[in-house]
């Protein structure tokens, strides 16, 4: 059975939401979810969002923090987009009904490292994602003309002669794969931190529109830049919840599991050294001492500000009978945000017509080898209307249909990635692809995803071991480290071969 729309956006975090009010102005917009409309990683972020509004801040500022973060990769017209454009879409937000956190009437803003200003707008305390989310859902509900389809895991982008022209997805009630035809495609389907074994990221963050992309022949771009956020809950048998950058820079410190502050020893900026800085910190601390873990401490502070200041984290921390402010809090590092994705443009135009993409997903190089902290939920406000808007006025006018060939149209779909599959390709990314790699450990993993890539596969788990591969081969092909990507066997950067992006396209042979 087929089906067509004007516009297909996939995915309803921050960019996918964004995008569809732009392109509801020029049609009809169906989004397409894996889950509840309300879960993907913008609802579960924390930290905040950053934009310059304050009056001692400046534009140049966060686009030169932007830029050294970025390690020689950032794309400057990207970043430009990003820093300049940010404050005309916050206040819209605002005007949308976005609650942020105010001191005496005025946007309250916190720090967070490698800042150099205040500049990071938060909501509730801790729960700035979910505030976004909560007000661009009210947003999308008030506007014509778009559609919600919850539950509907879209498997494939349908394409002929090089043009998007839809996509396959399985339908929620009777688990069939159904294709959905459009004048243009958004993919905003966020990130892929599920290929680790211990993420921040929630079940859906399994990188399939960077799959599904790449296997239609659109070019994916610095795949192995991943950032692992440094400070996750570490407890043997808890989820991998996120402890926000924002309690280091409101003052917690972190110590080894013999008591002691470690930090200065790897860098001076100590506990508010970039996020791979202390990510890597954090992982030699552990094995020089044999821990699993180290401790975040926070108990020198103020205990009702704690309490006030990181609610979430606070309550949520109480069910593993953690109390934040007087005891120390276990962490360890954890896959968090994916640098690479779909390779696009400032305005989200990928390698193929008719599919844009926005948000996590995308690569438009605004993050170069590794994330300033806070810029990902701007990127997808900012990303996400300006691909919306391109989508809408360079779609072609009619919905043009392929001929349901290999997309099993209508049959049962086995559309999950199957537990075997997920869990093997987690364990080697984690202990091979992880946070410090080596040409030997890159060789191995490879050698094991293309085993697992041998067995019969649904295309699901097909995407996700593809995906893995991807991430391992850029890895191995960058013989420098740069950013996130930390490789022991080339410690140093190296500008004259490397500063460059990593491209992948899939064979034209089919391959
Ligand atoms: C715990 C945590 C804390 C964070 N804190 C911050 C922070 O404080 N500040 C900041 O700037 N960033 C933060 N980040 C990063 C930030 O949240 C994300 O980078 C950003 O929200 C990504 O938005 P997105 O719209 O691109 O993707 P997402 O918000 O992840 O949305 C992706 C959507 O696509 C859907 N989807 C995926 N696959 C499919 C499929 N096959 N078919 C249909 N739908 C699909 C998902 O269900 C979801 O709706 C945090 C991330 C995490 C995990």
């Amino acid at each position: 059975m087929t089906d067509q729309t004007d516009f297909i956006v996939v995915g309803s975090g921050v960019a996918g939401l964004r995008a569809a009010v732009e392109l509801a102005a020029a049609g009809r917009v169906t989004i397409l979810t894996k889950d509840r409309i309300t879960e993907s990683n913008t609802e579960y972020a924390q930290g905040g969002i950053a934009v310059v509004l304050n009056d001692d801040d400046e534009i140049g500022l966060h686009y030169q923090d932007t830029i050294d973060a970025g390690a020689g990769l950032c794309d400057e017209e990207a970043v430009a987009v990003l820093v300049e454009e940010g404050p005309h879409y916050i206040l819209e937000m605002i005007d949308h009904g976005a609650e942020f956190d105010r001191d005496a009437g005025e946007l309250a803003f916190t720090r967070e490292a490698a800042h150099s200003r205040r500049r990071i707008l938060h909501a509730h305390g801790d729960a700035t994602g979910r505030e976004i989310v909560r007000a661009l859902v009210a947003w999308t509900k008030q506007t014509s003309g778009i559609e919600f389809r919850a539950h509907a895991c879209t498997q494939s982008l349908i394409v002929k002669h090089g043009r998007c022209l839809g996509v396959t997805y399985v339908e929620p009630d009777t688990y069939r794969i159904r294709a959905l035809y459009a004048r243009a495609v958004v993919l905003a389907t966020g990130g892929a931190g599920q290929l680790y074994l211990h993420t921040t990221n929630p079940d859906v963050a399994t990188g399939d529109g960077q799959a599904m992309a790449y296997r239609a022949g659109a070019v994916a771009a610095d795949m192995e830049f991943v950032q692992f956020h440094p400070t996750a809950l570490g407890l043997a048998d808890a989820p991998r919840f996120l402890l926000s950058e924002a309690m280091r820079g409101e003052g917690g410190i972190l110590l080894n599991s013999e008591g002691k502050r470690f930090m200065s020893r790897y860098d001076e900026r100590a506990e508010l050294a970039p996020r791979d800085v202390v990510s890597r910190a954090i992982y030699f601390e552990m094995q020089r001492t044999s821990s699993p873990n180290v401790y975040l401490d926070l108990r020198h502070l103020d205990r009702r500000f704690v309490r006030s200041r990181f609610p979430q984290i606070f309550r949520t921390c109480l069910l593993y009978n953690i109390d934040i402010t007087r005891d120390l809090i276990p962490v360890s590092p954890a896959a968090h945000y994916i640098m690479g994705g779909v390779r696009t443009d400032t305005f989200g135009r990928t390698s193929l017509a008719g599919l844009y993409a926005a948000g996590e997903v995308a690569c438009t190089g605004v993050h170069g080898a590794n994330r300033l902290a806070s810029n990902s939920l701007l990127e997808g406000l900012v990303f996400g209307a300006r691909a919306g808007e391109t989508a809408a006025s360079e779609a072609s006018s009619d919905v043009e249909r392929a001929v349901a060939r290999d997309w099993d149209i209508g049959q049962l779909a086995d559309w999950r990635i199957d537990d075997g599959t997920r869990a093997a390709v987690k364990r080697v990314m984690w202990s091979d692809v992880g946070i410090v790699r080596e040409d030997s450990g890159l060789n191995r993993a490879l050698s094991a995803l293309k085993e697992i890539a041998e067995r019969p596969l649904n295309t699901r788990s097909w995407n996700f071991v593809t995906l893995a591969r991807l991430v391992a081969e850029a890895a191995l092909s960058r013989r420098e480290s740069r950013g996130a990507h930390y490789r022991s066997d080339y410690p140093a950067l190296d500008d004259d071969i490397f500063k460059l992006h990593t491209l992948q396209q899939r064979p034209t042979d089919g391959s």
